[in-house]
């Protein structure tokens, strides 16, 4: 039903001056599950998480969260919402510790949920045994997937009723990689909800339930991830590369 759908994105258009990146975009996420958008490279995926974060004003388009419409809402104040973004590249704060970088995901809710918050450090220390043992440590000097780990901690601190993640595996090592994506399944398990924009199909497909595939800056098949694994137009132009 329409109150299952958490994020519901119509007619999403983003534009870089005069390039159109995203050209009429339809998508929704229900509660409690973990969606994938997959792609090649530039066919927009990264312009469609900006637009529904608020990176970027879409030119056009609605983007409802939780029964809200949020088109006009600046990134932050779709955070207090419940909209969380790790963007590509990951974007932590290198010369501080483990520790501050995840005290700043949950900055929001610090002056006044700071004990509650201390004991969530103890559920992200379970998902992610690393980031404990390195809590003191410069971020900037944790390996890849380590920093990717931190990367997904900070933005869980938020308490985001949806998580959206760009380019998971990006620069990181296929073994490392097949672990954090199995950590994605874990938390959506326990009924987080997650967007995940991927490069690497068969990877996000395995994850997700549904997906959608871009091209062109427009959807152009979307369905189960059993129907887009099965289908020979989507091994053919999306999957080539695993
Ligand atoms: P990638 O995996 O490389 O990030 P993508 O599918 O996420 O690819 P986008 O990054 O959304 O694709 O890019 C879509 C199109 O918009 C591309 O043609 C890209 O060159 C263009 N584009 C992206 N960001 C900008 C920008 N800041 N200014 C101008 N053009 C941009």
């Amino acid at each position: 039903s329409e109150a299952d759908i958490l994020l519901k994105v119509t007619g999403l258009h983003v534009r870089y001056g005069a390039a159109t990146a995203v050209r009429g975009v339809d998508m929704h996420v229900r509660r409690g599950e973990l969606v994938a958008v997959i792609g090649n490279n530039g066919a927009g995926k990264t312009s469609i998480l900006r637009g529904i974060s608020g990176l970027v004003r879409p030119s056009a388009g609605q983007v409802t969260f939780n029964g809200v419409e949020t088109v006009s809402f600046a990134a932050h104040q779709k955070v207090r919402l419940g909209l969380a973004m790790i963007p590509e590249g990951r974007l932590i704060f290198a010369d501080q510790t483990v520790e501050d970088n995840l005290i700043l995901g949950a900055y929001i809710r610090w002056s006044r949920e700071r004990p509650r918050i201390r004991t969530e450090f103890d559920e992200i220390f379970d998902l992610f045994p690393r980031l404990k043992e390195r809590f003191h440590q410069r971020a900037g000097s944790l390996s890849g997937g380590e920093q990717q780990m931190l990367a997904i901690a900070r933005g869980l601190l938020s308490r985001p009723a949806l998580l959206m993640i760009d380019e998971l595996s990006l620069g990181l090592a296929p073994k490392i990689v097949d672990q954090l994506m199995g950590l994605l399944r874990d938390l959506n398990a326990k009924g987080q909800t997650i967007l995940l924009v991927e490069q690497l199909a068969s990877h996000a497909l395995a994850i997700a339930q549904r997906a959608y595939v871009v091209n062109h800056g427009h959807i152009e098949l979307e369905g189960t991830s059993a129907e887009l694994s099965g289908s020979p137009k989507v091994m053919e132009t999306f999957l080539g590369k695993k």
